[in-house]
This record gives structure tokens, C-alpha cells and sequence, in this order.
């Protein structure tokens, strides 16, 4: 499913984080706490054939487009990776990615676990995180509180929740949301340590390097 991109051949300078959570655990909120704290990462915006829900609006939580149109995509190998999550098709463009790490910005993907997968095999490097939600009974209940999905779509959601926990083990972190604040405050500690690794330090204070070594 995974297109062949060149990408993971450059040097990239900015890091790629793959977050991945079941629905209803509290990932986007999350992300969009972490984006008002480090404006050093962008997220991704994916495409998806799934209609908009009440408030949402094309270009910000998602490109919105056709099945046509998608399928055209992949034709064109316009995708970094590709999903069908819960009878949609979700996918990340590659070519915004690839300007943004080139430009030494970190860029962050909320994708479903297929897509961590086909990632993670392009960019071995990326640090991926899983959101789980304090319980089942939770989950459910914070679908419900939504109020956006039917109750067909989040009983069809909470059967699939105990599926994507099935591959926790494939991520590196693993954040349990039940308290925003404890939860925001460990995804800030990683993307603080990934910006400490070796490399990313050489890399930054290559003059400071260059005058001690
Ligand atoms: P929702 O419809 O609730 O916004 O998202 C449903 C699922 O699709 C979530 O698990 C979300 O992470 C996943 N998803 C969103 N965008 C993408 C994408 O570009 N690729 C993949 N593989 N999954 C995505």
C-alpha cells in the first residue's frame, strides 16, 4: 500500500513525529495543545473521502475530497501513505512533508496504525506515539459527548478502538490521556528529549562542535 518516496534518502533536518490514538482518545485535542506550545512543529493536513462534521472546514482539520479524486491520487503516487479507516479513505500528502523537514521544521502525522506502519518504513527515525484513553467505557462515552458521529459510527468506533490497541507495541511512547494536562506535559517531555538526541544537537551546534572537537 505504501508508495516508494525518495524522501527517507535526503537529509532531512526536521523530525517526524507519527501520533496515533483510537477515536475518542483525545489525540487531536492534544495535538492542537502541543501546536500552541511549540510553534517549531506543524501538523500535516491529511485527505479524506469522510464528509465534513459540523465544523470542520476544508484545508484546516482535513483536505476533503471525493473517492475519484483520491483513488486519482494514489494513481499519481501523491501519497506518502494511505488508509481506509472506518469505510474512508485517509492519506498524507508527501510533498508538503518533504519541504517542511528540508526546512528544518518538525511536522507531525495523526494517522491510524496502517499508516504509522508504511511511515515508519519510509522513516525509520520517526518517533511514534500512541495516545490510549484511561478506558473503554471512556472512549465511549467521549464519542457520545461529541454528538457529531451516529450511534452506528461510534459503536462501529469503540469495536475498532480495541483493534488499533493491538498495536501499541509497534510505537516508541505511549501517553495515557486521562488527565490534559499530565498528558500534554508528556508529549511536550518527548518532543523535548527527541530535540536532545545526539545527532539533532551535532547537527544544530555544528559551529559549537566545530570550535571544541
Ligand atoms: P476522524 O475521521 O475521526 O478524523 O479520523 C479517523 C481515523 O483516521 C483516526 O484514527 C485518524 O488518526 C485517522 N487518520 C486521519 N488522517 C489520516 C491519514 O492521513 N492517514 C491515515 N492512515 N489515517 C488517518
Amino acid at each position: 500500500m505504501a508508495p516508494s518516496h525518495s524522501l527517507a534518502d535526503k537529509t532531512m533536518c526536521g523530525h517526524l513525529y507519527i501520533v496515533t490514538a483510537p477515536s475518542g482518545a483525545g489525540k487531536t485535542t492534544l495535538v492542537r495543545h502541543l501546536l500552541a506550545n511549540d510553534p517549531g512543529i506543524r501538523v500535516s493536513v491529511s485527505h479524506t473521502t469522510r464528509a465534513p462534521r459540523a465544523g470542520e472546514r476544508d484545508g484546516f482539520e482535513y483536505h476533503f475530497i471525493g473517492v475519484q479524486d483520491f483513488l486519482d491520487k494514489i494513481a499519481n503516487n501523491d501519497f506518502l501513505e494511505w488508509a481506509q479507516v472506518h469505510g474512508n479513505y485517509y492519506g498524507t500528502s508527501a510533498s508538503g512533508i518533504e519541504v517542511a523537514l528540508q526546512a528544518g521544521q518538525d511536522v507531525l502525522l495523526e494517522i491510524d496504525w496502517q499508516g504509522a506502519q508504511q511511515v515508519r518504513r519510509q522513516f525509520p527515525a520517526a518517533s511514534g506515539i500512541f495516545i490510549v484513553p484511561p478506558s473503554i467505557d471512556e472512549l465511549g462515552r467521549r464519542l457520545r459527548e461529541r454528538a457529531t458521529d451516529s450511534d452506528e459510527t461510534i459503536a462501529r468506533r469503540v469495536a475498532a478502538a480495541r483493534e488499533e490497541m493491538r498495536h501499541v507495541d509497534e510505537f516508541d511512547y505511549v501517553i495515557i490521556n486521562d488527565d490534559l494536562q499530565r498528558a500534554l506535559h508528556d508529549l511536550l517531555a518527548v518532543v523535548r528529549a527527541t530535540r536532545l538526541r545526539c545527532p539533532a544537537q551535532r547537527q544544530r551546534h555544528s559551529i559549537l562542535f566545530a570550535t571544541m572537537l
